[in-house]
């Protein structure tokens, strides 16, 4: 039908298809959702108004939307074991957004971790809105160890007294302590947001401590590893209602009328799949063999001389510094494009070089163990990486050896 109606458009879808078929998609945020998936995302849910929750609706007509919803919200209840979900955020920055609406006012004082040291935008960065309507304070990693500095979070938190604490990253490597950090939101009285969009679906798999028990509320993406469509979700902990038993009614009134109008109920629809997805062995499984993967490949590539900030992973990315490589951040990215390995620049910790030209590179095994890699495939992955870098010359050869390995490893289709 597309194609028919919109040749354009059907084009660069097919041509999207193809380059995907034939690269490995490796940038840590991303990954292949399923066909399930894709089929609720593209169904005519899309064309219905369903502003406020199930049960109290502004519009009409919406009798499968409440069902819809509820099933949706049910199961992310039981696969986060937390006791109330809003499932309506458009994306990971909307929910967060609507996190700080819910719990704080304009001026009030806010911790996260810096961006450059592998915090989020919405945590309190600068250009963000999260630092021009809050106090921020940021927090970091250390220098030689690239691990999150705990003692400067407590000692920031009780020198400024936050009303909210973020953790969660987009460029880290590591498992959090999330009962350190509990105690350390606790004893300054703040409100502790783990936002795991990058790792949800390690938490759900069993691959990563889950934060549940020590934080007041998780914020998460859908579409990294948790393996959704784009979306975002807001979860209220036991703890959280502790703390605040209006919590649930603040998240919800924070998104609609808040923040938000109409929620996107395909989406919604398509979260509701990929979150049963995620409920089963093989969800697990698929989990555990992310880290696996991430392992191996960080083995491989400390052998060819790369240094990995924190000296490793725990979790599906690796931050490489590139500066012993002589190559930047950008020129390696370019360059791994050409020969069909899709990673991103990257800032590293303390990085001397400005955001847009970076000295480091971020990648991750989420997409490729979806296509069914495993560790050995990591090894040889490692050695592309290696022949690429240290030898621009190779990219052609290289690119036709990934065309030809990709074979092997459908995509979901
Ligand atoms: C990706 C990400 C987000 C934002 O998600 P978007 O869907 O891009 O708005 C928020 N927080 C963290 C830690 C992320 O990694």
């Amino acid at each position: 039908m597309l194609k028919k109606q919109d040749h354009q458009i059907a084009k660069l879808i097919d041509l999207e298809a193809e380059r995907q078929k034939t690269s490995l998609e490796m940038i840590p945020s991303e990954n292949h959702s399923s066909l399930a998936v894709r089929e609720a995302l593209g169904s005519l849910l899309t064309d219905k108004y369903a502003e406020g929750y199930p049960g109290k609706r502004y519009y009409a007509g919406l009798k499968y939307y409440d069902i819809l919803e509820d099933l949706c919200r049910d199961r992310a209840k039981k696969l986060f074991k937390v006791l109330h979900v809003n499932v309506q955020p458009y994306s990971g920055s909307p929910a967060n957004a609507a996190v700080y609406m819910a719990v704080c006012e304009p001026g009030d004082t806010i911790m996260g971790m810096a961006l450059p040291m592998g915090g989020h935008l919405t945590h309190g960065w600068k250009v963000n809105f999260s630092a021009k309507f809050f106090k921020s304070v940021q927090y970091g990693v250390y220098e030689k160890t690239g691990l999150l500095n705990y003692e400067e979070v407590e000692k920031l938190a009780k020198d400024n007294k936050p009303k909210l604490i973020f953790v969660g990253a987009t460029a880290y490597p590591r498992i959090f302590d999330w009962k350190r950090l509990g105690k350390i939101a606790d004893s300054v009285g703040a409100y502790l947001v783990a936002d795991i969009a990058h790792i949800a679906g390690l938490v759900a798999g069993g691959a990563h401590p889950s934060p549940v028990p020590f934080v007041h509320i998780v914020t998460t993406t859908t579409h990294k590893t948790l393996r959704g469509p784009r979306g975002g979700i807001i979860m209220v902990t036991q703890k959280g209602l502790d703390k605040d038993s209006e919590l649930a009614k603040k998240v919800d009134r924070a998104i609609f009328p808040g923040f938000q109008g109409g929620p996107h109920m395909h989406q919604i629809a398509a979260i509701a799949v990929c979150l049963k997805e995620a409920s089963t062995p093989a969800f697990k499984k698929y989990a555990k063999q992310i880290v696996k993967n991430a392992k191996a490949l960080a083995k491989g590539l400390k052998e060819y001389g790369f240094n990995l900030v924190s000296g490793g992973t725990d979790n599906h990315l690796i931050l490489i510094d590139l500066r012993n490589k002589n190559i930047g951040g950008p020129e390696a990215q370019n360059l791994l494009e050409e020969a069909g390995i899709t990673i991103n620049k990257n800032s590293i910790p303390y990085d001397p070089a400005p955001p847009f030209k970076p000295s480091g590179i971020r990648m991750g095994t989420p997409a490729i163990t979806t296509r069914g890699m495993k560790e050995k495939d990591m090894k040889k992955i490692a050695g592309w990486i290696n022949e690429v870098i240290s030898n621009p010359k190779s990219v052609k050869k290289v690119r036709q050896e990934i065309k030809k390995f990709c074979e092997n490893f459908p995509l979901p289709r």
